[in-house]
């Protein structure tokens, strides 16, 4: 299966300029849902997976769905004020300012390995981000899952040392 054919591109969404990658039109085919999802599935088993992780929203989409498949937990990672117990939090930068991402202290236990599972590779902040909280919590980072990758915007840079796979790059 071709999953790049399933991929709608919107163009000037959410601003002027921007070719915004939509994967809810993956995700609203049975098939291709399924394809994406063994395919990370793959991954999770040649790296060794104990629980996957993925920030809001899109993360939750594809990781429920492979932790399941792997009979594994999923940790939400999600924005401040979201998560009820106690948290670990960490800032990073976007293009024009900061945003904070968080997971709960007991999330993770040390020495797991943990797959953190995103639907787009773009800057690479959202998943520095979340590495930096699975391993603040003593995790493993065992590696990272996207279904697709934005090669130009050089988020790889920020998984030099870390096993990455995407399932489309543009
Ligand atoms: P980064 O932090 O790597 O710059 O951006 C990745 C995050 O932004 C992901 O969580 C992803 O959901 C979202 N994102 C940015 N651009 C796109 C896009 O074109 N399509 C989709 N589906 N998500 C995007």
């Amino acid at each position: 299966m071709n999953l790049k054919d399933y991929v709608t591109i919107v163009q000037d969404y959410p601003k002027e300029g921007i070719r915004f990658k939509d994967i809810s039109t993956i995700m609203d085919n049975g098939q291709a849902y399924k394809f994406a999802t063994d395919e990370i599935v793959k991954f999770a088993k040649e790296v060794g997976t104990d629980i996957i992780v993925g920030p809001e929203a899109r993360g939750f989409i594809i990781g429920c769905p492979v932790a399941y498949a792997l009979e594994v937990g999923f940790a939400p990672v999600r924005k401040p004020g979201k998560l009820p117990r106690e948290i670990i939090s960490v800032e990073y930068d976007l293009e024009y300012g900061k945003d904070t991402l968080t997971i709960h202290k007991d999330a993770i236990k040390p020495g797991q390995r943990v797959l953190i599972v995103d639907d787009l590779l773009a800057t690479g902040g959202t998943v520095g981000a979340t590495i930096e909280l699975v391993e603040k919590l003593g995790g493993i980072v065992a590696g990272c899952a996207f279904i697709i990758e934005l090669s130009y915007l050089n988020g790889h840079e920020k998984l030099q040392g870390y096993n990455k796979r995407a399932l489309i790059t543009y």
